[in-house]
């Protein structure tokens, strides 16, 4: 089963994406991971996304479009897979149906998490991750039992992303509602998008994403 997850920042799509990849055996592509991992290494691909990025800007479709390309072509996503922050404009979106046709993989869901922006910046200033093991963590809505003490590994450092501040989430919004936004429309029309309540607790959500996939049979 091939799924697209929707929605702003701070919507959740990279937890319900990593939920999915558990329970289905689904492969999740997130472009910004993939792009954190380029600039991480200092690569060509990082070292022209990283100002980008902290801006809160898109980065070029050529870029994406061929970083998305090769990792759908390796053998790890035949049986499945979850994209989540890509497609991102409509030139990313033609491109990908373009990539699916010629590998003859369906796609079966768009699933939008539907929520309110005012919301998104509280979620994602809030935000930090465990630097050990990954487990994502929240000043007000998920702290570790023990304050500094992750949970999930007893790892003590944390790191927090370079475009969680403030300022840079208005503009990831904002380029959410510009270019990628229009995609729902594009969707809808090919009758492949189905919404779920981004607002509600992490573990109704994934219900309502589960609900959508058990219809399908798959
Ligand atoms: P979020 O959905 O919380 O904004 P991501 O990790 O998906 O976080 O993206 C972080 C940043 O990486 C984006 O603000 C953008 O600069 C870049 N990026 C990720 N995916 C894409 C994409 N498909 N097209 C263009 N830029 C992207
Ligand atoms: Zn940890």
């Amino acid at each position: 089963m091939n799924l697209i997850l929707l929605g702003p920042p701070g919507a959740g799509k990279g937890t319900q994406a990593k939920r999915l990849e558990d329970r289905y055996g689904l492969k999740q592509i997130s472009t910004g991971d993939m792009l954190r991992a380029e600039v991480k290494s200092g690569s060509e691909i990082g070292l022209q996304a990283k100002a980008i990025m902290e801006r809160g800007d898109l980065v070029p479709d050529a870029i994406i479009i061929a970083m998305l390309s090769a990792r759908v072509s390796q053998p790890d996503v035949t049986k499945g897979f979850i994209l989540e922050g890509f497609p991102r404009t409509g030139a990313q979106a033609e491109a990908l149906d373009l990539v699916l046709a010629d590998k003859k993989m369906p796609l079966h869901h768009v699933i939008e998490l539907q929520v309110d922006d005012a919301a998104m910046v509280e979620r994602i200033s809030g935000r930090y991750t465990c630097a050990k093991c990954g487990e994502g963590w929240h000043d007000s809505f998920k702290q570790p039992k023990v304050a500094g003490v992750c949970d999930s590994c007893g790892g003590t450092e944390f790191t927090r992303r370079a475009d969680d501040k403030a300022e840079t989430v208005a503009a990831r919004l904002e380029a959410y509602h510009k270019q990628t936004a229009p995609l729902l429309p594009y969707y809808a029309g090919r009758g492949v998008l189905r919404v779920v309540d981004g607002m509600a607790e992490m573990n109704e959500v994934s219900s309502q994403i589960e609900a959508i996939l058990g219809k399908s049979g798959g």
